[in-house]
């Protein structure tokens, strides 16, 4: 029944639990196989990634549920890691040789001009906020910059699974409705697509928003071109909250169907298959 989710968060990040809540609450919901894949340390704090010192516990902790849990559910684990620049993304040698089972490659970050990272995975306020003080209000070379940030990180590889690959599109539509219909919008958008189709990356299309703000990441419009590039998609929660695992994730399988697209990728026995969606 396609009951898998491969993006979920814990408490050793920004994740409102401990990773073995997540792990019960899928059980509970007859979730076959369930991947942990909370945010990896960036080379500075934040109140939403793990520090470099926490990893050993975060993977000491999933072994001992693995194995608790090893008749009830497949486990599996991974980390969602920032493409923040050339040296620090998810090709680096520090998360190459971490033993995980697959990775996960995101961009929340973006630098202004002064060099200054800024977090834009943030409310659409928020968002409209630091386009001001951030980036001159500058919509369009906002939206480039993200998109050219997504280019580098599957250019440069070392994971499975493009995260939330266009996030941006809800603030940015905030901003400019109708912005993702715009020519330049669209040709990014593209682009991007096809450099994912040429790496035979995955792409999950991300809930986690859909109840709330109606939307997947990537969104309805994108699925026919994610068809005809016979790109591989998974259907991802990015749980942050135990009762959020299954959110949007029948409703995502329902819309990949009605544009055609018949199967998803699950982890069974740790190898990536294509299964059919069974919705
Ligand atoms: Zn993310
Ligand atoms: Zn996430």
């Amino acid at each position: 029944m396609n009951l898998t989710n491969y993006h979920s968060h814990t408490s050793f990040c920004d994740g409102r639990a401990p990773m073995e809540d997540f792990v019960k609450e899928a059980v509970r919901q007859g979730f076959t196989s369930y991947g942990i894949s909370s945010h990896a340390p960036l080379p500075f704090p934040t109140h939403w990634t793990m520090e470099k010192e926490d990893v050993a516990a975060y993977l000491e902790e999933f072994k001992n549920l693995k194995n608790e849990y090893k008749d009830k559910i497949e486990l599996y684990i991974s980390l969602e890691i920032d493409y923040l620049d050339e040296y620090n993304n998810p090709s680096a040698d520090y998360f190459q040789n971490l033993p995980l089972d697959y990775r996960i490659g995101s961009v929340h970050l973006l630098n202004d001009d002064k060099g200054e990272i800024v977090d834009i995975d943030c409310s659409k306020e928020n968002f409209k906020e630091k386009l001001e003080i951030h980036f001159n209000n500058d919509l369009k070379a906002t939206v480039l910059t993200y998109y050219s940030k997504l280019m580098s990180m599957v250019e440069l590889g070392g994971f499975d699974i493009v995260g939330h690959a266009d996030k941006i599109a809800y603030n940015a539509s905030f901003c400019q409705p109708g912005v993702t219909e715009e020519v330049w919008y669209q040709k990014a958008m593209k682009g991007l697509l096809a450099l994912i189709s040429e790496k035979g990356c995955m792409m999950e299309i991300n809930t986690k928003a859909y109840h709330k703000l109606g939307v997947f990441y990537p969104d309805v419009p994108n699925f026919s071109l994610i068809k005809d590039l016979h790109i591989p998609v998974l259907v991802n929660s990015d749980s942050h909250y135990p009762e959020l695992v299954n959110d949007g994730r029948a409703e995502a399988l329902q819309a990949l169907k009605a544009a055609g697209i018949n199967t998803v990728m699950e982890l069974v026995a740790g190898k990536w298959k294509e299964m059919p969606i069974f919705i």
